[in-house]
């Protein structure tokens, strides 16, 4: 196998190995490989590993249809997050836009099922204007592909869109001056199923400050949604010990979608 790969590849591959081991994955990286199927890959339209793992190029922002989102969110879900995106503008709602170099609206497909809401953008999110494309961004990438998705399948937003400070903690103002944005975001996709990553995203969705650890492990109605709370990425990458947590949470939102979890547990 390793013959047919670059170094880049092989890399990529080895890393993804090793996270899926973290996560108690063993039945699943012992399967073995159809080197043809790596050699398509590498070759063909769809995405090397590699090229999986870098950072996502910056999208641009397409133009504006003449009607309000909330009356486009039902027929046309993308139509109408464009025209929260326009809504939002060269914001300077809150202090945080003083800092910005990108605002960060989301990523992703307008008709998931899944959605992803983080804190707010770091640095390499605030370079790109993209969510989740740092190292975090790599673990959660590796975290969807674990759940047999991919990233663009499903949608990323944050609770804040411009990136806090050294990467501090939204204030309460910045979470109330732009989570309406995301409640929006939300109500513009309806997905069955969301996701908060980490305490902030909990406390933004569930509108109560809670230790996650109580919150964990569950199904949460939000709005006539499906709320599983589980570890922020960069928690993980400081703690991997959790990352089994993590993935038995994640195993909660793939029963909800409906997605075979059998030869993961
Ligand atoms: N952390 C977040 O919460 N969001 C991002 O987009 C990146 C890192």
């Amino acid at each position: 196998m390793a013959r047919h790969l670059d170094t880049g590849t092989r890399e990529a591959l080895v890393e993804r190995v090793r996270f899926y081991r973290d996560l108690g994955l063993t039945e699943f990286y012992r399967r073995p490989v159809d080197p043809a199927l790596l050699v398509a890959k590498a070759a063909g339209s769809q995405p090397t590993a590699s090229q999986e793992e870098q950072p996502i190029s910056p999208r641009k922002t397409p133009s504006a249809p003449p009607q309000t989102a909330d009356a486009v969110a039902a027929t046309d879900p993308a139509a109408a997050l464009q025209l929260i995106r326009e809504e939002i503008g060269d914001c300077t709602r809150c202090a945080l836009h003083k800092g910005r170099n990108k605002l960060v609206f989301g990523d992703g497909s307008a008709t998931a099922r899944l959605m992803f809401v983080g804190e707010g953008p770091g640095a390499d999110e605030d370079a790109q204007g993209l969510p989740f494309v740092g190292k975090a961004g790599q673990l959660l990438n590796n975290m969807i592909a674990a759940m047999g998705l991919k990233r663009e399948e499903v949608y990323i937003a944050n609770v804040v869109k411009c990136r806090p400070p050294g990467n501090r903690t939204p204030e309460p103002d910045e979470m109330n001056t732009c989570s309406p944005f995301l409640f929006r975001q939300i109500e513009a996709i309806r997905p069955q199923v969301l996701v908060a990553l980490g305490a902030t995203a909990a406390t933004c969705l569930l509108g109560q400050r809670q230790p996650l650890a109580g919150l964990r492990g569950r199904v949460h109605a939000f709005r006539g949604m499906q709320l599983i709370v589980t570890y922020h990425p960069a928690y993980l990458l400081r703690d991997p010990r959790q990352k089994k947590e993590a993935w038995a949470d994640l195993q909660i939102a793939m029963r909800e979608l409906g997605l075979k979890t059998a030869n993961r547990e």
